[in-house]
Formats: C-alpha cells, sequence, structure tokens
C-alpha cells in the first residue's frame, strides 16, 4: 500500500513520518503522475490560498479531484479547507469533495494557536486525544450526510464521509497515532 502526502508546501513532512512509523511507504506528490501509484492521499496543513495556487498551476486540483472519486483523502488544517465544499470568507477555491463548511483562521491569529483534548469516536472506541489547532479553520456547519467523529468542546473537529476524513487540528503533531490509523484502514477497505 502506497499513501501519497501533497508536498508543495506546509507540514507535509511528519505525515511521511507517521505513515512510516506505521510500516506504509509514503510518496511525496508534487504533480499529477506522482498520484498514480497511490491507494490514499493526505493533504496536509499550510496555507489554503497558497496550495490551492500551486496545485492549479501543475494540474494536481483536478487530478486530485479525481483521484478522489476512487480512493481516500485525508485533510488536515489547510488540508481540511482544500476539501470542504465551501469556505465563508477569503475566497478560496476548495475541491469540493466533503459537505461542510468551513471557516479559516477561525480561531484568530497564529498567537491564538493552541494544543487541548479533543474527543474521538473512531472503530467503536472512544479516545481523548491531544489536537494541536494552528491558526485552525472551524468546520461552521455538517451536512446530515457526514459523520462527526471528533469534537472540542462544541466544536466539530474531525469529519467523515464517504472516502474522505477531514480534521480541523494536527494529528501529525501529536504522538497518538489513531487518526492515522484509522485513515490506513480506510484505504485498506477501499482497495
Ligand atoms: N490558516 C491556514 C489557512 O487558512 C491553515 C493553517 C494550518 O494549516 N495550520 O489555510
Amino acid at each position: 500500500m502506497k499513501i501519497g502526502v501533497l508536498a508543495l508546501q506546509g507540514d507535509f513532512y511528519l505525515h511521511i513520518k507517521r505513515l512510516q512509523e506505521l510500516g506504509v511507504t509514503a510518496v511525496e506528490v508534487r504533480k499529477p503522475e506522482e498520484l498514480q501509484d497511490c491507494q490514499g492521499l493526505i493533504l496536509p496543513g499550510g496555507e489554503s490560498t497558497t496550495l490551492v495556487k500551486l496545485m492549479k498551476n501543475i494540474g494536481l486540483f483536478d487530478a486530485i479531484k479525481d483521484f478522489a472519486k476512487k480512493y481516500p483523502l485525508f485533510g488536515t488544517c489547510a488540508g481540511c479547507i482544500l476539501v470542504s465544499k465551501e469556505v465563508t470568507n477569503q475566497q478560496v477555491e476548495s475541491l469540493n469533495l466533503i459537505n461542510i463548511v468551513t471557516e479559516r483562521n477561525a480561531y484568530g491569529r497564529q498567537i491564538d494557536s493552541f494544543v487541548d483534548l479533543v474527543k474521538v469516536e473512531l472503530m467503536e472506541r472512544q479516545f481523548e486525544i491531544e489536537g494541536v489547532f494552528i491558526r485552525a479553520p472551524k468546520i461552521i456547519k455538517a451536512e446530515d450526510s457526514v459523520r462527526v467523529l471528533g469534537v472540542h468542546g462544541d466544536e466539530i473537529v474531525l469529519v467523515e464521509e464517504g472516502n474522505v476524513l477531514a480534521a480541523t487540528f494536527h494529528p501529525e503533531l501529536s504522538e497518538e497515532k489513531i487518526i492515522h490509523e484509522y485513515f490506513l484502514e480506510k484505504v485498506k477497505a477501499s482497495i
């Protein structure tokens, strides 16, 4: 099983490391051809506006939309913005792969970044894990078709619909591996 990690900008390296720790071959994806061997793709945190520009310039925007018809995608932080159907503020053309509406930088500026426990339910088990929120977005609306898998207080922070998993925080920055493991289970189930 090979998992791609979009490696144009932002926090892709720690996703690669996490996948390797879990015994999976991780592929840095910088152009459409590199998706060919992959059975899943992670869109990391970074700057969503920059990521969209770069993806469009090299043909990855459409290639990823096609890829998502067949294989699972996991968007974290900026990646969560990218997969959402709509972004309310500071127009970002998103991939529209999951029925959530996101708001960028919804907790405030860089200084308002924080680490706190989030409640997650995965594979019928409940976990309290550390969530690292860095200039994070909020999921301000999730359609009924979307499963809420994690919350921080009243905020929805981890969701899934079909082949798409999205977190507003950075699971690659904490020790807990369960969310990546869950994504790998989704990929296995889709092969
Ligand atoms: N603030 C960034 C954006 O709007 C996301 C931050 C992150 O990925 N840590 O794209």
